[in-house]
């Protein structure tokens, strides 16, 4: 089975989200998309996150009906800091063909994740890129650290050696973030049409972001 894994903070979890999924799903003909809300991240751990299951119960209702997007709750009842390669070595052990979805901002500092030169390994990546990037390009986006291992063997398609691969896929982009819906949230100002309607009920419904 050829899954792909879409971790991140999802506080909320907003239409930026589920519409780059729904590409990427159907670019890649993967038959589901697991969207893995992390526990504590490892990266932005100065500001109040949300509970994880608050998370969690909001991408359940943002993926409501759309048969190839599912959830994993594997970070949050692991707790504590997620790291992205246990949940990596853990989908690997079930599935044939695992892409781990990645915006390319976050591509480019990967070097700063635990044990990064490992994901490489357990894992093929999909980099997600807008149509205007303006960051590096080819081997150059690789950190130095797997650069020597990376060859390329496509436009936007490289391979490591331990024979995963690396693909660049270009995405619509929508401006929409959800440090900017938690402000507007505060602010009392609408977030309708950022993210579906089942998830702006549930924030007004717990209270979240006030
Ligand atoms: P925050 O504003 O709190 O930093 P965020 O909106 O960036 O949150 P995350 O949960 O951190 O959301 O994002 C998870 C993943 O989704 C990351 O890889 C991020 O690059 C990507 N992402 C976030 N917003 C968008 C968007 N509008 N379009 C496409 N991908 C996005």
């Amino acid at each position: 089975m050829k899954v792909g894994i879409f971790g991140g903070t999802f506080d909320p979890i907003h239409n930026g989200h589920l519409r780059v999924a729904e590409e990427i799903g159907e670019s890649f003909s993967l038959e589901k998309i697991y969207f893995v809300p992390v526990s504590i991240p490892p990266h932005k751990s100065n500001r109040k996150i949300s509970d994880v299951e608050d998370r969690l119960a909001m991408v359940r209702l943002a993926i409501k009906g759309n048969s190839r997007f599912t959830s994993s709750d594997i970070e949050a009842r692991r707790g504590g800091v997620s790291y992205s390669l246990d949940t990596i070595q853990v989908m690997e052990k079930k599935f044939k063909e695992l892409y781990y979805l990645i915006g390319v901002d976050a591509f480019s500092e990967i070097d700063t994740w635990h044990r990064y030169k490992d994901l490489f390994y357990h894992t093929n990546f999909i980099v997600m890129v807008r149509p205007n990037h303006k960051g590096r390009s080819g081997l150059m986006m690789f950190p130095t650290g797997v650069r020597k291992y990376m060859k390329r063997l496509d436009d936007g398609i490289y391979e490591h050696g331990s024979g995963r691969k690396v693909c660049l896929q270009f995405v619509t982009q929508l401006d929409i973030s959800a440090t900017r819906i938690r402000a507007s949230v505060n602010g009392g100002k609408s977030i309708r049409y950022l993210v579906p309607s089942t998830v702006e009920k549930y924030i007004k419904e717990r209270k979240l972001y006030q």
